[in-house]
């Protein structure tokens, strides 16, 4: 059996793939199993920060893999205290404490449990647990059932039935301050967000906003959950996505959740939570509130999971990475938007995380397009694809370009070359 038929007749379908099969990678560039070689400015969706078969990870996994792969998190695993380190003292940089998951979905789940228990211990004046999180227009939390329908996207959790209200999702407008605060009710807990959202195509919080998020938790005694999967380590030009809207100390979230970039493409995610004492006990933490048997995951900080995320978060602060992709996307967006090319609208653009919003009415003229019956996005991506640029489509009018964030400024002039002249072909 071909393969294409292999994996129609045994994969589920519910990835839309691209006919491209990749069976080899190293740094920015991607083989597939013809031969043909492209430029990888996907990076698996933000997950290969340091490019592909980096030799620092590599060590790291075979050191690790000979000595010691996985034990039961019964025992105490010397990677995760490191690991749990370097997030806390070089990512974060405000004391408390990691749990590791395996994804950015469980991450979450995580920050969603840490809400739903501190609503427990801090109810409502009638003696009710709080339980709702408020989550925003755009957002996108994971395919698991509570991050689901924590993404306030109705493609995302449309067809899988009603949100149970004892789930307690509650929706706003993102970047509408107005909204977020008619939100809030006396069962609310938490406030969740992405500071900037990825899947919806690179949409930064506005400063104000994530100021009045912070405000807002203080004053009603809500957990201020930032979903960083996609925008940290660098990805935005800063270790922490939100200090690319707002640098230094003032945002200052209850929990930060992370995967992607963290494990280099190894399963590995992880949250982390503020030490700070509980409104009312000055002796309880918030770090300490999932104590002993109240959360937990079987493979989640295996000792290979931690050597490959202490090589990849290591280097990525040793080598500068945060600069070169500051410096580099700069250089991006002003290529991009000096081209003044009609069939871009818009490049948003932090650090090595940059969205393209395409002009889709313009586009939707193109012959080719209209007999493709695709949305321009995913017509646009695979133009690319074919000219060898690995870009990612974002909902129907953005293409996303999320290199690695060791690449040169030649791997970055060659991407624009070739956008360039795919454009130009579509016009
Ligand atoms: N949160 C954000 C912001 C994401 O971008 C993603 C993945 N695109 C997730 C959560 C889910 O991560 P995972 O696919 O690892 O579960």
């Amino acid at each position: 059996m071909p393969p294409a038929d292999t994996l129609a007749t045994y994969v589920m379908p519910n990835y839309g793939r691209y006919d491209v099969w990749p069976v080899r990678g190293e740094g920015s560039r991607v083989w597939d199993r013809e031969g043909k070689s492209y430029l990888d400015f996907a990076s698996g969706v933000s997950v290969c920060p340091l490019g592909h078969s980096h030799p620092v990870v590599i060590e790291a996994m075979i050191k690790q893999a000979r000595t010691l792969m996985h034990v039961s998190n019964w025992y105490c695993i010397e990677g995760q205290a490191e690991l749990a380190k370097m997030l806390v003292e070089n990512v974060v940089g405000i004391p408390g404490k990691c749990f590791f998951s395996n994804s950015g979905a469980e991450a979450n789940e995580g920050m969603l449990k840490l809400a739903r228990r501190y609503g427990h211990t801090r109810p409502c004046a009638d003696g009710k647990a709080r339980r709702d999180v408020v989550s925003f227009t755009g957002s996108f939390h994971g395919r698991t059932l509570g991050a689901m329908f924590a993404t306030a996207q109705e493609k995302i959790h449309g067809g899988f039935g009603f949100i149970p209200a004892e789930l307690g999702h509650v929706y706003a407008t993102f970047n509408d301050i107005a909204a977020l605060e008619a939100a809030i009710t006396p069962s609310t807990v938490a406030i969740l967000l992405e500071p900037i959202q990825g899947e919806s195509g690179v949409n930064a919080a506005t400063p104000d906003f994530l100021r009045a998020a912070q405000r807002l938790c203080r004053q009603h005694d809500l957990l201020f959950l930032l979903d960083e999967v996609q925008c940290s380590f660098g990805r935005a030009g800063e270790m922490a996505g939100w200090r690319s809207i707002i640098p230094g100390d003032e945002i200052s979230p209850d929990a930060v959740s992370w995967a992607k970039a963290i494990g280099s493409g190894y399963p590995l995610g992880a949250f982390w939570v503020k030490d700070r004492a509980m409104s009312g006990d000055a002796q309880s933490h918030l770090c300490d509130l999932l104590g002993p048997g109240t959360h937990g995951t079987t493979y989640g900080g295996s000792p290979l999971a931690c050597a490959v995320g202490l090589a990849t978060v290591g280097t990525i602060l040793n080598e500068d990475l945060c600069g070169n992709a500051k410096h580099l996307g700069q250089h991006i967006a002003a290529v991009v938007r000096g081209w003044q090319h009609p069939l871009i609208r818009e490049v948003r653009q932090l650090g090595l995380f940059i969205g393209y919003e395409l002009n889709t009415e313009r586009l939707a003229q193109h012959a080719g397009l209209q007999a493709s019956g695709k949305p321009a996005s995913i017509y646009l991506a695979k133009a690319l694809l074919d000219a060898g640029l690995m870009t990612v489509p974002a909902g129907p009018s953005v293409i996303r370009w999320l290199p690695p964030l060791n690449i040169t400024l030649a791997d970055a002039d060659e991407a624009l070359a070739l956008m360039k002249g795919v454009l130009d072909g579509l016009m």
